[in-house]
């Protein structure tokens, strides 16, 4: 591409003096035509002209932006336009070389470091991105461009007789012109200049709003896209910075990487350090469970914590970033709740806002296997089965609790016993759709086992009845949820009333073991 040579190149011109090839600078424009005084004068002709040539000329601008700086080749400097881009371009990359030098001088090797990058004023092309070319079309349609220059005013004029002056005038234009960098965003550097006299043309004057706006408009989708990427990894620099007090307050020795990154929650894997001042004891390997702070996810599951009478108070109060930490709490009781029934699971290490730390289950690095995942001989798969029939009954009875996702994806195999994970969203059994919660339950675990070749498994039904102690009698799904469901909606009534639950479901009057 040589849109510039091509722009420069006077029709008519012959080959120029032998300094011009030689000249780093490129060659002065020398067009010359032969034409009517009329057109000489007038002042239209001249400004279509320029427009004509700095059109011609403005592909460069993104050549200069890309490719290497002026070469001395191909590269042709008579445009002022395009010689003040490339001194800024030039200006630029010197500022932000500093900046580096400089972030550096202050980060030293020090753990935390600081970043000046928004400060910077070449921003890095995203090479994953082929919006740059969009980017570049979008411009074309710059909406504070406007689409054609006018050329007849309707009374562009002041003044009178001769001393009449046009909204054309080049300096009243021009000095205009100036004074509207200020509009700029304010990031944009536009020096000294709004003080000088200084006389833009129309032509530079959009040009420089023209890169403005998509500087603008590339820092803004910078600054989403790293926003977006970090939600996605959890690790936003809050997070990030309670990961590093975690780290430095030697409550965990390293942070050695992502385990699994789900829908609602990124889960890594870290060595537990020797912290002095906890009284617990920090297990030598840890997982952490980052809740996403990105809101959308949480969103469908308003309906397991917004009914739960725990958070009930607190729910309607709370913007959506504390119920997130809601949701790290809900998690942590519910572990506690676990633990002190004797259940396998994780044990709880600490709860730092949406970071909830505890034991890692698995070793060296290696979390043990979701039941999906292992294959399991007929005899633990038979183990398996009756240990997680106990669990659920113990859960419901001891913990007061439903897991409410509870399937082959939650419930890891490790030192030849399955162990619970994920209880966030766990309910206690009067949650208004907590024994549908459990039904749901009981069907993934009768079919995961049914499936897996268990002949001792219960149906979703009578597994139901095992756990709840409840005896719904119906003997096929409809009327057994229809069932589930009218339980519930007497247990609601009755709390509407009574303002307490059926007796039913608190058959052994022991207090929730909740508060720890
Ligand atoms: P999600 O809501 O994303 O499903 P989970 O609590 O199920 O969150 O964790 C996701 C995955 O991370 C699990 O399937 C498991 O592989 C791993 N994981 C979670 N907690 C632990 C832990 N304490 N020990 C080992 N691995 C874990
Ligand atoms: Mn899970």
């Amino acid at each position: 591409m040589d849109p510039v040579g091509v722009a420069a190149a006077a029709p008519d011109a012959g080959p120029g003096p032998a300094w011009q090839s030689k000249c780093p600078w490129g060659a002065p424009n020398t067009t010359s035509m032969s034409c009517s005084l009329a057109d000489v004068m007038s002042e239209q002709l001249a400004k279509e002209l320029q427009l004509e040539e700095e059109n011609a000329a403005f592909p460069e601008v993104v050549a200069v932006a890309e490719g290497p700086f002026i070469t001395g080749e191909n590269i042709d400097t008579s445009s002022d336009l395009m010689l003040a881009q490339m001194l800024q371009m030039e200006f630029d990359r010197e500022y932000d070389a500093q900046l580096r030098h400089e972030e550096k001088k202050i980060n030293g090797d020090s753990k935390v470091s600081i970043s000046f990058e928004n400060y910077r004023k070449v921003h890095p092309y995203d090479s994953d991105s082929s919006e740059d070319e969009v980017d570049w079309q979008d411009t074309r349609h710059d909406p504070y461009r406007a689409d054609k220059p006018t050329t007849t005013p309707r009374k562009g004029f002041i003044g009178k007789g001769k001393d009449i002056t046009t909204k054309h005038d080049e300096v009243v234009c021009g000095r205009k012109n100036t004074a509207r960098m200020e509009n700029f965003a304010p990031e944009f550097q536009v020096g000294d200049g709004i003080g000088m006299d200084l006389k833009l043309s129309n032509q530079v004057f959009n040009a420089l709003k023209q890169h403005a706006y998509s500087e603008e408009r590339r820092s803004a989708r910078l600054h989403e896209k790293k926003e977006h990427s970090t939600a996605e990894k959890a690790v936003d620099p809050k997070t990030r910075l309670l990961l590093y007090k975690m780290v430095n307050a030697g409550m965990l020795e390293t942070i050695t990487g992502c385990i699994s990154t789900g829908k609602e929650s990124v889960v890594f894997h870290a060595y537990g350090g020797k912290s002095a001042t906890e009284d617990k004891v920090i297990p030598p390997e840890c997982a952490i469970k980052v809740f996403k702070t990105t809101l959308n996810e949480f969103k469908n599951r308003d309906k397991y914590i917004k009914d739960d009478y725990r958070f009930k108070d607190r729910f309607s109060k709370l913007n959506p970033r504390k119920i997130i930490r809601m949701w790290a709490e809900k998690e942590m009781h519910n572990l506690t709740r676990m633990q002190n029934a004797g259940i396998p699971c994780p044990q709880v290490v600490i709860l730092k806002k949406h970071v909830l730390v505890m034991s890692f289950i698995g070793q060296d690095q290696v979390p043990a296997p979701k039941l999906k995942d292992v294959t399991l001989s007929s005899e633990d798969m038979k183990k398996a089965y009756y240990q997680i029939l106990n669990m659920m009954q113990q859960l419901y009875k001891e913990c007061n609790l439903v897991h409410a996702d509870l399937s082959e994806y939650n419930m890891l195999w490790h030192d030849g016993k399955v162990w619970l994970i994920d209880v966030s969203q766990s309910v206690e059994p009067t949650h208004p759709h907590g024994l549908e919660f459990l039904f749901r339950d009981c069907r993934n675990v009768s079919q995961f086992f049914q499936k897996g070749g268990v002949a001792e498994a219960l149906n979703e039904r009578e597994l139901f009845n095992a756990v709840s102690g409840l005896n719904i009698a119906a003997d096929n799904e409809v009327d057994f949820q229809a069932e589930i469901e009218a339980l519930e909606k007497m247990n609601e009534d009755h709390v509407q009333n009574h303002g307490k639950k059926l007796s039913m479901f608190s058959s052994d009057g022991d207090p929730p073991i909740y508060d720890e």
